[in-house]
């Protein structure tokens, strides 16, 4: 087992002590006797020197050109190319995400910035013809400033890439806040950073209360964009609306698949069953309710339970894993409690017997729609299954809930799929495909109280960090 790594503030692209001496150990959720990092608990002064830094970086890189910030954009992506396994490595080892998936989430990070790169040249505006003969009218994007993000752990390189690629590629300047259980990654990523101008991209770590909370009130700031738990992100709307600052939200899920009686059953149990189980069941899109039509309901859960059985449980770094640890011990007893609580039938309990913090993926019988366990976000490899008459039914169960981030439909039918796609209340809809997950360039994002209604990713990202200039030059 190798020394925990020391984790410093990355501010105007040097790495710097904090002013708070103490620290917080990151552990390997797979093997908790594994120190990862020791990283600063984070001090209000590192905060302000970072959106300094960010501040003093931005005109200069407003002022470079679109093809300049576009270059810049693909060497960083190059650079994560260059220690792609290095970082899948790190992401198994200190959030427990399965080898595999950490693989495809640094390859999702090269997209990401080839994308934006890309948006930082073709991000035009348009000539509008002007009442009256003769000026010229034309709207073009401007950047806002420093933005400052916000992200959770489960997607420790991912999430800040998707969020900060967008924001420097429409010319403002960063400062980035990772979650206190993924220090170590986020360092790694300033770490290949190093090459864009001093000071546009800053990571501040440590406690979420002091960090956060400074880098959402600094009057340097001019928009916030934050993944994670609803209820920061409700801190973080009402801090945003009183300093009238631009503020993006995207948060849980209570993600729904409907299986209708014409399913392909063996199929949609294998989409339900990872959806739900791998990566333990932490990632906002994963499947946390599966609502069977009541014809196939008996049939259903037996290909599911058998599903869901077929998933190795075990370390993340084993490259065979599909399900590993939870992130940390609260966690863990969060979820046990939840599952010893549950008063419903427990159709199906796979064995964990690892000595990390595992949580035994658990698929629940005939959940009640009302009840917790179908209602709240568990966040774990926690499965209930509710029976529903028809598919209108199980449209009304499905958006029973105050979350719509992520669903999916199994049916052979078009009609039947076209009417679930209509009616759902989700910001990403799968026909026969499972809930998790969206390509790096399609648009991300949920509805209801999932987000605050903006959408990340894709073509739609610059909108967030960018703002419209009207202009009319008259002769
Ligand atoms: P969290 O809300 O506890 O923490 C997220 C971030 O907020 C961390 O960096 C934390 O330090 C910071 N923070 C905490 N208190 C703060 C405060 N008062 N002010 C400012 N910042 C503060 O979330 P988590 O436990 O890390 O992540 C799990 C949650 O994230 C789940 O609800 C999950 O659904 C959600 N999530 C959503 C998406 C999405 O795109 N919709 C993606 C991934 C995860």
């Amino acid at each position: 087992m190798s020394d925990p790594v020391r984790i410093a503030q990355f501010i105007g692209s040097s790495f710097v002590e904090s002013r708070e001496p103490g620290t917080f150990a990151s552990l390997n959720p797979s093997d908790p006797a594994d120190v990862v990092a020791l990283a600063p608990r984070g001090a209000k002064e590192d905060a302000a020197k970072a959106v300094q830094a960010a501040s003093q970086a931005f005109p200069t890189w407003r002022h470079m050109s679109g093809p300049a910030r576009a270059d810049a954009l693909y060497q960083w992506a190059s650079r994560i190319q260059d220690r792609h396994e290095e970082l899948s490595q790190a992401i198994a080892r200190e959030v427990g995400k399965p080898l595999g998936e950490a693989r495809g989430e640094v390859s999702r990070c090269i997209a990401i910035l080839r994308y934006f790169a890309g948006d930082a040249v073709r991000s035009v505006g348009e000539v509008i013809p002007a009442l009256s003969d003769g000026p010229l009218q034309y709207s073009l994007r401007q950047p806002l400033g420093v933005v400052t993000l916000i992200t959770p752990w489960n997607f420790p390189l991912a999430i800040p890439l998707w969020k900060a690629a967008p924001a420097l590629a429409m010319g403002n300047t960063v400062v980035f806040k990772p979650a206190e259980q993924s220090p170590w990654c986020a360092q790694l990523l300033a770490e290949t950073s190093i090459g864009l101008p001093d000071g546009a991209f800053n990571v501040v770590q440590g406690d979420g209360e002091t960090v956060g909370t400074a880098l959402i009130e600094d009057p340097g700031v001019k928009a916030v964009s934050f993944t994670g738990s609803i209820e920061v992100g409700t801190i973080i709307q009402k801090v945003s609306a009183a300093r009238n600052v631009k503020c993006q939200t995207e948060m849980g899920g209570k993600n729904a698949a409907i299986v209708l009686k014409d399913a392909d059953l063996p199929r949609a149990a294998g989409l339900v069953a990872a959806g739900a189980m791998r990566f333990a069941g932490q990632k906002c899109t994963a499947t946390s309710r599966v609502i069977v039509e009541k014809a196939v309901y008996t049939e259903f859960v037996s290909v599911l339970v058998k599903a869901v059985e077929s998933l190795p449980v075990g370390p993340a770094s084993d490259p065979a894993t599909a399900v590993g640890p939870v992130i940390e011990e609260s966690a863990q007893h969060r979820l046990t409690r939840a599952l010893e609580n549950s008063p419903f039938e427990r159709e199906h309990v796979s064995r964990a017997t690892c000595p990390g913090y595992y949580v035994p993926p658990t698929v629940f019988g005939r959940v009640d729609p009302g009840s917790d366990l179908a209602q709240d976000e568990l966040f774990g490899p926690v499965l209930a299954v509710l029976e529903a008459e028809d598919l209108d039914h199980a449209v009304e169960i499905g958006n029973a809930t105050r979350f719509g981030l992520s669903t999916a439909v199994y049916t052979q039918d078009i009609s039947s799929a076209m009417r679930f796609v209509d009616r759902i209340e989700a910001g990403l809809v799968r026909v026969n495909g499972d809930t998790t997950g969206v390509d790096p360039h399609a648009p991300f994002g949920g509805t209801k109280a999932s987000s605050s209604g903006t959408r990340e990713q894709g073509p739609v990202a610059k909108d967030f960090y960018s703002e419209w200039k009207t202009v009319q030059i008259n002769p």
